[in-house]
Order: C-alpha cells, then sequence, then structure tokens
C-alpha cells in the first residue's frame, strides 16, 4: 500500500460507558484495524468511552469512521477531519485508560453529547455581538501561548488536571454566562460538568473546539495557531500544518526563534526558557562540548 501521499487525518472522542470487557474488545478491535489498514496514531480507551486521533490514506480514514460506528453500536460520533503532507504520527498505541481526558475526575461523566454546544455558528455569533459572557480557553498555558480567541480569559493551566484550583479560586463571575472551548471539545465536557457542579448553571461549550471552529471560520475571532497533540505541532487557521512552529529539542513544546548552533552550526528552532538553560546550541552533544571548551574561535571573535 504504501505511505499516502497525503495523510487524512480524523480526531474523535465518544463519551459511553464501556464494561471492562468491551473495553478489552474494542482494544484490541481498533489495534488490529489500524495495522491491517497501515493506520498511525493514538486512541485510548477507557470504561467512559473512546478518543483519538488518526492518520492513513483518505479511504481507510473513511472506513474506520464506519468501523468505529459500528463497533459501537450505532453512536453518533463526530469526527473532525484534516491533513498533513507529513505523517503526523509514527506508531500505533492503542491504550486503556481511566479516563478519556485527564482531569483525574473519571466521576465527571457527560450524558449526552449536545448538551449545552453551541455550534461554531452560534458561538462566532454570539462573540460577534454585544451579549454579556466570559470567554474561558480550558487548554494548557503551552497551548494559549500560541493562540486562543481574543476575548479569552487564559487560566494559565500547567497541566489540565490543575484546572479544579482556578476553578476554586473563584476568578469566574457567576452571573454572566461562561463560554468554554478548547482543542476538539473534550476537555470542555468535563470543564462543563465540574462548573456545573459549583454551581455555574449558564456555561456552553463549542462544539468540536478550536478544530471544528476554524473549519468554518478560518479568519473569525480565532487568533493565532491551535497546538495539536502529534508531530504538526500546531495547525493553522486553515488547519493546515504550521509554518511557523518547530518542536523545542530541549523541553518538546512549541517554539519559533531559529538559531543557529554555536558548536555545530546547525539550524534549529529553541523556547526561550530552554534556550536559557542551553546557551546557544541545539542539543545535549553540543552542550557538553559547549561546556568543556566554550564557543569555537570564529564566533566568539
Ligand atoms: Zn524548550
Ligand atoms: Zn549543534
Amino acid at each position: 500500500m504504501g505511505e499516502p501521499k497525503t495523510w487524512s487525518i480524523t480526531s474523535f472522542y465518544r463519551f459511553l460507558p464501556l464494561t471492562d470487557e468491551r473495553v478489552a474488545d474494542l482494544r484490541e478491535a481498533v489495534e488490529d484495524r489500524m495495522h491491517r489498514d497501515q493506520l498511525l496514531g493514538l486512541i485510548i480507551v477507557s470504561p467512559e468511552g473512546i478518543n483519538g486521533t488518526l492518520a492513513g490514506g483518505h479511504p481507510q480514514i473513511e472506513s474506520f469512521e464506519t468501523f468505529l460506528v459500528g463497533r459501537l453500536r450505532g453512536e453518533e460520533i463526530r469526527f473532525k477531519r484534516s491533513e498533513s503532507v507529513e505523517a503526523p504520527f509514527h506508531r500505533v498505541s492503542v491504550v486503556i485508560r481511566q479516563e478519556i481526558v485527564g482531569l483525574k475526575r473519571p466521576d465527571l461523566v457527560p450524558e449526552s453529547a449536545e448538551d449545552r454546544h453551541l455550534s461554531p455558528a452560534e458561538w462566532h455569533a454570539w462573540l460577534a455581538s454585544d451579549r454579556p459572557r466570559t470567554v474561558i480557553d480550558t487548554r494548557n498555558r503551552y497551548e494559549t501561548k500560541i493562540g486562543k480567541f481574543a476575548e479569552a480569559v487564559d487560566p494559565d493551566l500547567p497541566n489540565f488536571s490543575s484546572w479544579a484550583d482556578y476553578a476554586e479560586s473563584g476568578a469566574v463571575p457567576k452571573d454572566v454566562p461562561v463560554l468554554i472551548y478548547c482543542t476538539g471539545g473534550i476537555r470542555c465536557e468535563k470543564v462543563l460538568l465540574d462548573l456545573r457542579q459549583r454551581g455555574y448553571h449558564d456555561v456552553y461549550q463549542l462544539r468540536d473546539g478550536i478544530l471544528g471552529y476554524l473549519a468554518e471560520f478560518p479568519n473569525g475571532f480565532y487568533e493565532g495557531e491551535c497546538y495539536v497533540f502529534d508531530d504538526r505541532v500546531a495547525v493553522d487557521q486553515n488547519l493546515q500544518p504550521t509554518q511557523r512552529y518547530a518542536t523545542c529539542p530541549g523541553c518538546g513544546l512549541p517554539a519559533d526563534a531559529e538559531r543557529t548552533c554555536g558548536r555545530c552550526g546547525c539550524q534549529y528552532v529553541v523556547c526561550p526558557d530552554c534556550e536559557a538553560t542551553w546557551g546557544p546550541v541545539c542539543s545535549k552533544p553540543c552542550r557538553d562540548l559547549y561546556l568543556r571548551h566554550g564557543l569555537p574561535a570564529e564566533q566568539t571573535a
């Protein structure tokens, strides 16, 4: 079959209760299917549902989607599509976890997939209006750093499970509607229930997240790029793999400062934190040389 010229990518999640036996069966069936059809990606299966992103040839991706809906006995699943010339994954990973998204709150299980969801058009219209709202980005700080809805509050979360600390701080006003969003919608499913438990009754989430919004409003209210959890690093407003960001060799987060290594002369990209720690070098081997010998003479002159 060979590698596809263009990789079709599909992202999806579905909350639904699965017995341990069905979790194990589903994991195995999905993994077999991925090997058979040369699909790459990461899928999480859990007693609360399934979540994943896959890449492969276009017909194989389409047939996977049909297969998954069949395996879940016809449950509706919302698939978000994009494309990439480079492979966004290099392995097949199908793992079993307690939650399909890591809030450390397996007790929060969305019952209806469409509960308090705004379509991208409804979301866009609200943001274009002067209707009151507090917009909150529920993603991590390394994600909001490279793009977000302009007016959104950034809780500056180091990771998703720190959401509770932020919510407890009382920073979110209770008397205006709260609009929340994340990459594809899954994190907001839990945040919405969490906020409701805390007494917020007017909370809405962006259905299909930023990826769904950009598919309909590429030059709307979202600014910058959208971090994704695969080798593309981020996608731009047209859902194309980023031209701007690369993975920082030090920390693995997005970086866009282009440098020439003071030891080996290679071009590399680094984030400000790692540059401050590593000095003007591209990698650990070059850093070892730099610490022992400093920079070569022509560069220190
Ligand atoms: Zn870094
Ligand atoms: Zn180097």
